[in-house]
Parts: structure tokens; sequence; C-alpha cells
């Protein structure tokens, strides 16, 4: 305890903040913006921006930090962490905790293994979890906005109908995926219905300042922003875990070598990760890798990791 607070005063997070920021600059605009969904394809790839908050909730930001961008499957996140909340255990008979080592949005696991998706930061695997949110609440997409809400502090968080709409649009492997699932007996709501809220749950636009807040709950062990408990020790701990190895795909690994951290990226640039017990980081840069994960987010959490000497490990 008495180290941890050592740490934290001694830390300046402005500082690291705008030293990630000069280090990372030649690998700003690096990678694509994500082209399968029209509505993303258009962003500029030269942004970037960066935030930590806190456990006591103070944020300090460097870049384009409050500017809002698509969480994408950051959202994955939060709505495996209210299923879990409301639903309990009962999830893990309908969805993995292993790492795919598959693309986010592959099909070829599914067949093999029943429809039992690998775990809930792949696409099919945050399906189900969408489907479980849906049948304990009613309306799962709102349910989620209305959290972030809470949790970021910004009452004017909001769905981004244009991309909610692009990915529909172009939906067909997310469609492909639930309609197998359901083959399998593992959708409890109708397809359309689940798509419905995924889609809308993705284009929820958040700044980094939001995202870090809204995320807090994560490096505090469960406690929520108004001081109650949204998750045990023990969940909380879980869902770190699951983010740390499953959080950025079939790049986890080379995620957990290089920043250390548990982490959830989107494909609209964003990467949320958590420092338990100390803070949250969040990073935005719309250029992807190959994987689906923002080449200089990524880079700029490295940076982070390496600068400090924080990380899980
Ligand atoms: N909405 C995107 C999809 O379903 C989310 C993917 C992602 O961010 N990795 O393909």
């Amino acid at each position: 305890m008495e180290n941890e607070a050592v740490t934290r005063a001694a830390l300046d997070y402005q500082g690291i903040l705008e030293q990630v920021a000069a280090d990372v600059a030649p690998q700003i605009g690096g990678g694509r913006p994500a082209e399968y969904i029209p509505a993303l394809a258009s962003v500029d790839p030269r942004r970037f921006g960066m935030a930590v908050a806190d456990i006591d909730g103070q944020v300090h930001g460097v870049g384009d930090w409050r500017e809002p961008f698509s969480a994408q499957s950051i959202t994955k996140v939060f709505t495996l962490a209210l299923t879990l909340a409301r639903g309990g255990e009962e999830l893990w008979a309908h969805v993995g905790r292993e790492p795919s080592g598959n693309p986010f949005n592959s099909l070829v696991q599914l067949e093999q293994e029943q429809g039992i998706p690998r775990n809930p930061f792949i696409n099919a695997g945050a399906l189900v979890v969408t489907d479980h949110l849906q049948g304990l609440t009613g309306d799962a997409s709102s349910e989620l906005l209305e959290f972030l809400r809470e949790e970021s502090g910004n009452p004017g968080l909001a769905f981004d109908q244009e991309v909610a709409e692009s990915e529909a649009a172009h939906g067909d492997r997310n469609a492909a995926l639930a309609h197998f699932m359901a083959a399998y007996g593992n959708m409890r709501n109708p397809v359309p219905t689940v798509l419905h809220h995924y889609f809308w749950q993705c284009s929820i636009t958040l700044s980094c300042a939001d995202l870090a807040t809204a995320g807090l709950f994560l490096a505090r062990h469960g406690v929520r922003a108004d001081s109650s408990r949204l998750l045990t020790l023990s969940e909380a701990k879980r869902i770190n875990a699951v983010m740390l190895t499953c959080g950025t795909y079939d790049a986890a690994g080379d995620f957990a070598y290089r920043v250390g951290l548990p982490g959830k990226s989107g494909v609209g640039g964003g990467i949320i990760a958590v420092i338990p017990g100390l803070c949250t980081l969040a990073v935005w840069s719309p250029g992807l890798d190959s994987r689906g994960n923002s080449v200089a987010g990524v880079a700029a959490l490295d940076r982070f990791t390496t600068l400090t000497g924080l990380s899980v490990f």
C-alpha cells in the first residue's frame, strides 16, 4: 500500500503523456482506417489522442484526447461487465475464455466448437454477450449507453446513426456468425434483434477522456464512479484477465509482450488499457494494423509502460 502511494505520487502523468506523444509521432498515420465499415474509412489516420484517468477520477490527456471516435469493439468489455454483473457465471456456458488465435470476425472455429465462441471479445462471442444482455435488460444498447454516460460523467455520449447503419448495411459476416450460432441453439433472441443492438452498441462515440474515465471501474476492482459496486473483486480481476489474453484478438500475445496490460481494442482505432489499482489509459489513432489494432495506439501504450515501468507483470 505504501509503495503504491509512493509510485502514484511520483507519477507525472502529463509529462509522461507528452513524452509518449513525441516518441510515437513517427508512427502516427501508419496503418489504415477500417475499410469494411464505409463510415469509418473516411476518418483521418493522422489523428492521435491519449488520456489517463487515475482511480480518483483525475484525467490527463494529450493530442486529440477530447475528440470523439467510434468505440466499436471496445464496447465489448462494457457489455461483458454489465452481463456478468446481472447474470453471473451462467454466461460462461455459452462463450469460452480462451484466446482465439484467429481474426476478430473469423467463422472457422465456430463449427468445430459447436457454436460456442472462443471468448467474449471476438465478434461471435460479443454477439452472445449482447444476446444475453438483451435478455437481461430488454434493451442492451441503451443499457450500455446509459452506463457509459454515467461512468464517464458525460451525458452527451450518443450512438452514431451513420456508423450503425453503415455497419448494418455491410454486416453480412456478423449476420453469418449470429445465424450460425442460432443454428447451434446459442442465440436466445431473434438474430435481427441481436444484430441491431450489436451494431448500435459498436457505433457509440466517445473520446479518450470519456473512455479512460468510463473504464475506471476496472482499475477500481469493480467499484463504479458513484462508489457502488458493479463487479466483485474476483469478477473485475477475471475481466482484466480475459482482456489481457483475448482483448487484441490474434495479436494478444504481442500486446502482452509489448504493453503488459489488460487491453481492448476497436476498429475505430481506440484502445483501453487498465493498470489495476492505479489508472485506466485510453488511446486513439485510426490507422490499424493487419489484425485490426491501432498502430500508433499500441506503440503509445508500449511506450507508456516502457517509460514508467508499469505493467501487471
Ligand atoms: N463493429 C465491428 C465489427 O463487428 C467491431 C470490430 C472491432 O472493433 N474489432 O466488425
